[in-house]
């Protein structure tokens, strides 16, 4: 009726020690964490790891084998579905084919007893939120990938939910079409103040679109973040090497002073974040672009190192370098032109930003 038609507070979604078990199999395990009201939150992570169940236990579709769940504050663990004021776009859409792209809009809050009259209005507003006026009667088959799509959301968005979930909403679209609909929910997201839960095993998609990024493995958190701390300063090993290219190198910590540690990579000294290490050797990440190569071997602590291949992308050059520090993966921006392979070069850190200490690696 029209008490849906009201504008909902966008709502916080809360897992306390939340665990899922099929049989023998533990899908998630002991899982915590807050997204707060309006905020995008993506759940990321490699196959299997348990942010698909996760995103079925926010919604309802699973329950939850122990552990609570809060939405808005409310205890929602043992409610159904239809009783969490949360909506969700599936990876396959899922649209009625046999009903028109209003049709489809209207079924929900005509289900929940709204007026034809009412439901066709909520329909209609929807509609024109995605960018589908004009498209009210065509049936799915009559419309693109990215229109179809458009109506998933359309039709999670009309019973004006709490919360709303998108199970990796891009999987069915192009590369090029994918990069304008994340670009799309984001900004509905943000313009209506949603609350979000967004599952995607995209490590640019999720740097893309979030406030937050939970990244799982193996049923638990490995760290959440936002998009720069989970790349500026990965918690362990896998969240290194899952968010973005790092080469993992072996330094030793020389040295302690305040919150710095002095850490000596063979000739290389830099100072970083300690990050409650202590010392004596440790592992770090060196981001791509964080390596310089200077070809005139004029910086005198430099590690010298030979270019073994170059690849010319357009806006950067990839190199494969060999050095005494290891094989590193190197990516130039701007237009230079790319050093030969073969060529010796004296290699040091542009950017500290792009280097951090991996915490008990
Ligand atoms: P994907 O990206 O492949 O969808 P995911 O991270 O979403 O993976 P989940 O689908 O949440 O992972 O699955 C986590 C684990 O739970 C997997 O080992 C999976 O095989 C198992 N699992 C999921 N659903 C069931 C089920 N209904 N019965 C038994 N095991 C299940």
């Amino acid at each position: 009726g029209p008490s849906a038609m009201l504008k909902k507070q966008a709502a916080s979604v809360e897992f306390r020690n939340v665990t899922k078990r099929y049989g023998s199999v533990t899908a998630v395990d002991s899982v915590s964490f807050v997204i707060e009201p309006g905020q995008l939150v993506t759940l990321l992570g490699p196959s299997g790891c348990g942010k698909t169940t996760t995103l079925r236990m926010i919604a309802g579709l699973e329950m939850a084998s122990a552990g609570q769940i809060l939405i808005g504050g409310r205890d929602v663990t043992n409610l159904s579905a239809a009783d969490r004021d949360v909506s969700m776009v599936f990876q396959s859409y899922a649209l009625f084919p046999h009903m028109s792209v209003l049709e489809n809009v209207a079924y929900g809050p005509t289900v929940q007893g709204a007026s034809k009259k009412d439901a066709v209005a909520m329909a209609m507003e929807k509609l024109s939120l995605v960018g589908l006026t004009g498209l009210e009667k065509r049936a799915p088959s009559e419309l693109s990938g990215g229109q179809q799509q458009r109506v998933a959301v359309a039709r999670a968005l009309v019973l004006e939910p709490q919360v709303l979930l998108f199970d990796e909403p891009l999987s069915n679209l192009d590369a090029k079409l994918r990069r304008r609909v994340r670009e799309d929910i984001r900004e509905l997201q943000q313009n209506l103040n949603l609350t979000v839960a967004y599952v995607t095993h995209d490590q640019e998609e999720a740097l893309a679109v979030s406030d937050r990024i939970i990244v799982m493995s193996n049923a638990r958190i490995a760290q959440t973040g936002t998009p720069r701390e989970l790349y500026e300063e990965p918690a362990d090993l896998f969240v290194a090497d899952f968010i973005g290219d790092a080469n993992i190198l072996t330094g030793a910590v020389v040295d302690l002073a305040g919150p710095q540690a002095h850490v000596q990579i063979d000739r290389l000294r830099i100072e970083l974040p300690h990050r409650g290490v202590m010392k004596g050797p440790v592992k770090l990440a060196v981001r791509p672009d964080a390596i310089f190569l200077d070809e005139t071997m004029a910086q005198p602590n430099a590690v010298s190192g030979t270019v073994r291949k170059a690849s010319y992308l357009g806006t950067q050059i990839e190199y494969e370098v060999e050095s005494p520090i290891g094989e590193l993966f190197v990516v130039q921006y701007g237009r230079k032109e790319p050093i030969a392979p073969g060529t010796p070069v004296a290699i040091s850190f542009a950017l500290q930003r792009g280097v951090a200490i991996i915490p008990g690696a």
